[in-house]
């Protein structure tokens, strides 16, 4: 495998008494959860949720939108990645096709820049990187199980849901809406990352 040393994050809902039987996984206090190492991944397929591999190189995009709760303007920021593959269907199949992409050359994976949204898990390595550009990025709680790394105001502190800035017509990053004033800083996270989230 080409990139053996990826972490891969695993369910949140494995029984306490698998856990002990898990013995190459890890636990990570920044997102709560287990995680191997890909070069593992075939003997945890029964634990893996569906993923999306995200390719480096990794942007910063800063952009500005107006709060919702205090009406002032705020910088949010997203991580923009060169292409991605989404990766579903029942957990050993996952850790076969997972297993596969990570051992293929990244050129293969077409170049294609997408934002990350609703991501619930980042490695911390890549996190710290992002709050060095905004340290009000963290995992926020958007409704019942409804947990991912988001932006806040800098000024009231309510969190901003991703949905606003990606997915609605008027949002400051969403794809139908090019016109907005945005800065690009380089990341220097050099490794594909794979994570529970979506893409826009
Ligand atoms: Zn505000």
């Amino acid at each position: 495998m080409k990139y053996p040393g990826v972490k891969i994050y695993l369910s949140k809902d494995i029984p306490e008494e698998a856990v002990y039987a898990l013995k190459s996984s890890y636990w990570c206090d920044v997102n709560k959860k287990l995680w191997i190492h890909a070069a593992d991944i075939f003997m945890f397929g029964g634990y893996l949720t569906p993923k999306v591999l995200f390719k480096p190189p990794f942007n910063l995009i800063q952009a500005e939108t107006t709060c919702l709760e205090c009406r002032k303007k705020v910088t949010v920021c997203a991580v923009e990645a060169s292409g991605y593959v989404p990766v579903s269907g029942a957990g050993p199949e996952m850790a076969i096709t997972l297993g596969r992409l990570l051992n293929i050359e990244l050129e293969e994976i077409a170049l294609r820049t997408v934002y990350l949204t609703c991501v619930q898990e980042y490695p911390p390595e890549l996190l710290k990187m992002i709050r060095r550009h905004s340290f009000l990025f963290r995992k926020r709680n958007f409704g019942e199980d409804n947990d991912y790394f988001a932006n806040a105001c800098s000024h009231c502190k309510s969190p901003i849901d991703d949905f606003l800035l990606f997915y609605e017509q008027d949002g400051v990053l969403a794809r139908c809406n090019p016109s907005h004033d945005r800065t690009l800083f380089p990341l220097n996270y050099v490794l594909p990352i794979v994570v529970d989230a979506q893409f826009a």
